[in-house]
Order: structure tokens, then sequence, then C-alpha cells
């Protein structure tokens, strides 16, 4: 973005600021099934229009301002593209963060869960990256195996953040964004001083 100076004697390169170029990169983790696709749909403002497509994997870029800043994420729906070892190690290298799904109504998602908060630490030891434990589907009331404290404990075992969502009312998704765009911040503050 820039004027044209007329007069280039007082002209300033502008190079883009630090903070400008600044993309974080998100990585959905989780079992299949659990709303991954449908939270990145949600996210990406895609609009699922009924449609249970089965998607092989996407990745979404977007742009959300978050306490009055500017942040761009690049969010990665592709841990169940193929079920090679290299695209999961490859995931558990490339994020800035993560987003670790399970379903409220499937236990076993929620155990798998803490088994990828496992692995990813593994893969990551001496870095603190920032993690979000999501319980998606909370609309589904009736249905539900997983507490909201169930959840929440398992998320303070595991030092990570915990927020419960629902894909399909859009409920909480928007939070949930924005809390990883903070905790990314943090972190990095953190790490400057
Ligand atoms: P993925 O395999 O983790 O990517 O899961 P999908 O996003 O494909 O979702 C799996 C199924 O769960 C689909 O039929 C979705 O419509 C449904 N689903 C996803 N999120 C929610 C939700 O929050 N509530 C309800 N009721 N259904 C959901
Ligand atoms: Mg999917």
């Amino acid at each position: 973005r820039g004027s044209c100076a007329s007069d280039s004697s007082d002209s300033v390169i502008s190079t883009s600021s630090e903070a400008e170029s600044q993309v974080y990169k998100v990585v959905l983790l989780g079992e299949h099934g659990v709303g991954k696709s449908s939270l990145a749909r949600v996210f990406g403002g895609v609009d699922d229009a009924g449609h249970d497509c089965d998607e092989t994997g996407n990745t979404y870029d977007r742009s959300i301002v978050v306490d009055e800043e500017d942040a761009s994420i690049l969010l990665y729906d592709i841990w169940e593209q193929d079920n090679s070892q290299w695209l999961k190690e490859q995931c558990m290298r490339m994020g800035d963060a993560y987003i670790i799904v399970y379903s409220v109504t499937d236990k076993s998602s929620f155990e798998k869960a803490s088994e990828l908060r496992i692995q990813l630490r593994r893969a990551r030891q001496s870095e603190n990256i920032p993690i979000i434990l999501v319980g998606n589907k909370s609309d589904l009331v009736r249905s539900r195996e997983v507490s909201v404290d169930e959840g929440s404990a398992c998320a303070v075992v595991f030092d990570c953040k915990f927020i419960e969502t629902s894909a399909s009312l859009h409920h909480n998704v928007q939070d949930l964004f924005e809390g990883i765009v903070r905790q990314i911040r943090l972190r990095k503050d953190s790490k400057e001083e």
C-alpha cells in the first residue's frame, strides 16, 4: 500500500512491519467426526449448506481483529488428509498453535484428545505452544458423554485452555479463535522479555 511519492527526495521506503506480516499457523487435531472441518468452515466463513461432504482436508486464511489489533490466521484442517506418518509428524511440527477437538457426545474422542496432547508435547518438548482443548457439539445435550467439568479438568492437567463449542450453532467459535490469537500473543510477549 502506499502513495506514489511525487517528490522522491523525501520519500521513505517502507518495509511492512513485522506485526503486519505476522501470520499464525493454527492446526486442527482430533478424531474423525468430531467436527474439525465444520469448525474450520465456520471460521473460514464458508456456508455449509447442509451437505456433509467427505472432505479430505483444507486450509483457511482469514484475518480477525482481536483487542483492536489485526491477526492473520492460517487454519490447517489437514490432520486426516491421508494416513501417512509423514503428514502426522509434519502437523505436529508446523503449528504456532493447536486446536485439539473432541466431541462431547463421544467419550473415545475425548480419550484420543489426551493422546494427541501427549504426542504434541513429545514432538515439541522444549516449546511452550498454545493449545486449546475444544469440546464440540455442545448443542447435542441429550447424547452428551463428556461433562464440562471433565473437559476443563483435563485441560488443567494438560496445561491448556478449554472451551466448548457448537459448530452447528456457531456457538463460541469466534471466541475460540480469538482465544487462540490471545494465547499466541501472550507466549510471544513472554518470550521477548
Ligand atoms: P471432522 O471429521 O472432525 O472433520 O468432522 P466434521 O466437521 O466432518 O463433522 C462430522 C459430523 O458431525 C458432521 O455430520 C457434522 O455435521 C457434525 N457436526 C459437526 N459439528 C457439530 C456440532 O457442533 N453439533 C452437531 N450437532 N453436529 C456437528
Ligand atoms: Mg474433516
